[in-house]
């Protein structure tokens, strides 16, 4: 079954008021030729999050956040929850980005409680795994990402709002892509263990690719086995670089 693409920008801590421009510009640019082939979806920051779902909300791209709190409400300062992403049209949220794993010691535990709070609120979980650089040299890339998949994915999670997106530690932010023989690997080991967990409601679940994905690469990598999509961070930033990558898919 070929599964329509799903391509993300994750803003990471970038984003002002002034960057409502990106989204006017991508609403002019999108059209029902691209969107029929591509769910577009931006992750800015919180703060930038209600303004863009107001901007969005009679088109087809989607807006999420890049983590939510664990927690729905209480004495939890500086969070946000998946309830308020909900009560502002939000529809996607990334959970166990590198970045969290590494600046805030988040673990495939607390990673489970909050895919299990971003679906009770009806938002799609995004979940990022990856290996560093010393797994893949110690030939450990396959055995890390299956036990991240295994804590972060037990408890009952729904498969129907779910994506993983695979993000090579070592990929991300810094120009190096894995060879493309070694992408189709994961990735067709991540779509076999999700058959082992979920059966045939796996097949609704899209692999994308994340690191250093950019407009030179972004159509041979989605052309391999089992990419669905891409999660990119610096190439998502400027419009002109996100619509030439947009533009290879009408
Ligand atoms: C990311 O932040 O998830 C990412 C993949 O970043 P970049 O595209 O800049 O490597």
């Amino acid at each position: 079954m070929s599964k329509k693409l799903l391509i993300a920008g994750n803003w990471k801590l970038n984003g002002e008021k002034k960057d409502i421009s990106f989204i006017k510009n991508l609403l002019k640019f999108h059209s029902k030729k691209l969107t029929k082939k591509v769910d577009i979806l931006i992750c800015p920051p919180f703060t930038l999050i209600d303004k863009f779902c107001q901007l969005t909300q009679r088109s087809n791209i989607e807006i999420g956040g890049q983590d939510c709190s664990e927690n729905e409400t209480g004495a939890y300062t500086g969070e946000v929850s998946a309830n308020m992403l909900n009560d502002l049209n939000a529809t996607y949220c990334i959970v166990g980005h590198s970045e969290r794993r590494l600046y805030h010691n988040e673990n495939n535990n607390l990673l489970n409680k909050k895919i299990l709070n971003i679906q009770k609120n009806n938002i799609k979980a995004i979940l990022c795994i990856g290996e560093s650089l010393s797994d893949r040299k110690q030939s450990k890339t396959l055995r890390v990402l299956g036990n991240q998949l295994k804590g972060a994915l037990k408890n009952n999670i729904n498969p129907n709002l779910l994506e993983i997106a695979y993000e090579p530690i070592w990929a991300i932010g810094t120009g190096l892509v894995p060879e493309y023989s070694d992408i189709e690997e994961v990735h067709d080991y991540i779509s076999k263990k999700l058959e082992d967990f979920y059966g045939k409601r796996s097949k609704k679940i899209r692999i994308l690719y994340g690191g250093s994905v950019n407009a030179k690469n972004v159509f041979s990598i989605l052309s391999l086995n089992n990419v669905n999509g891409a999660l990119i961070g610096g190439a998502s930033l400027k419009i002109k670089d996100m619509k030439s990558i947009l533009k290879q898919f009408i």
